[in-house]
């Protein structure tokens, strides 16, 4: 087994979490994994950076499917012992003038997004070995969806002692409620990819609450970020950010020293913590 320390990104073919992969390659002080779906684009994507002299790992992934992560984190289990740095980046997206009706948009958005991120996390969080980095790329969107939900739901969504499993039953509600039509009534608003990532940044600060719990003296950091809005097929070109300016918050996470002992649990955007 490899004493090595080992970082993981998913999604890293392309976009963010390929700008994330190049920069742990620079800075990250052991193996580095780009993982994608389809293993022919991350193979292309490893070739693309060793032509820039720099040397990642691949590893296949999809989080949509169960067998996939957990191939990864048996091959990580036997290879490593366990993993230091797990970068959550896969995420998907539909285009503002998709014509696809809502409610399909809110199952395939919220499948990846939130139920796939939850459960690499439920197979990998228990790897991250003392000092492990965990960042889950969430987005702005969280925020400003939160702002659009009832005041019930907000209150459910900033509370400090909702459970994992009463944020899936929310995100399940969201995608019934978008089938039966009621999904307004309900208090939620209208936007997938929002209410996905409103997941994603609630999860993060119960999976940080429960590190606090069962494992306080192994000096775990998790967080939620954003990258800002950066110019990749997501965004499309007029965004603001190069994808290496849009790695700059979740490698600045991902490579917090281990002596820090904060940020954790926050929602971070430009290095810095924002009020959730
Ligand atoms: P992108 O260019 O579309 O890249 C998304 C990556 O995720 C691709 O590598 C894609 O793989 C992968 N992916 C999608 N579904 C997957 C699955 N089921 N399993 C594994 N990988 C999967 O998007 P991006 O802009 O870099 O976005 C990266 C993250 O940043 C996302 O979580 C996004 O929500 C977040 N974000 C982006 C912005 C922005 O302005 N761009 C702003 C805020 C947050 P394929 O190539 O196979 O499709």
């Amino acid at each position: 087994m490899s004493n090595v320390p080992v970082a993981v990104v998913t999604g890293s073919n392309k976009g963010i979490g390929f700008a994330i992969v190049r920069a742990l390659c620079k800075q990250f002080p052991g193996d580095v994994y780009l993982t994608a779906r389809d293993p022919g684009r991350g193979q292309e994507a490893v070739a693309k950076l060793q032509q820039e002299g720099l040397r990642a790992l691949f590893h296949q992934l999809d989080i949509d499917d169960l067998q996939s992560i957990r191939a990864l984190r048996d091959f990580l289990k036997e290879k490593y012992g366990g993993l230091n740095v797990l970068v959550n980046n896969a995420g998907i997206a539909f285009k503002v003038h998709d014509t696809a009706p809502f409610a399909v948009q809110a199952e395939v958005t919220l499948k990846t997004n939130f139920f796939g991120t939850r459960n690499v996390c439920t197979e990998l969080l228990p790897l991250i070995k003392p000092y492990g980095r965990v960042v889950n790329v969430s987005s702005m969107v969280s925020s400003s969806a939160l702002g659009g939900c009832s005041q019930e739901l907000q209150q459910k969504f900033r509370s400090d002692t909702i459970t994992e499993e009463e944020l899936v039953q929310l995100m399940n509600k969201f995608v019934e409620d978008t089938k039966k039509g009621v999904h307004d009534k309900e208090g939620w608003p209208n936007t997938a990819y929002g209410v996905s990532k409103i997941g994603v940044t609630v999860l993060s600060r119960i999976q940080a609450r429960l590190l606090n719990e069962t494992r306080k003296g192994d000096h775990i950091l998790l967080n939620a970020c954003c990258p800002g809005w950066v110019r990749t097929d997501m965004a499309g070109p007029k965004a603001t950010k190069s994808p290496d300016e849009g790695a700059e918050t979740p490698v600045y996470l991902a490579l917090l020293p281990s002596d820090a002992d904060a940020p954790h649990g926050q929602f971070v955007s430009n290095k810095t913590v924002r009020p959730w």
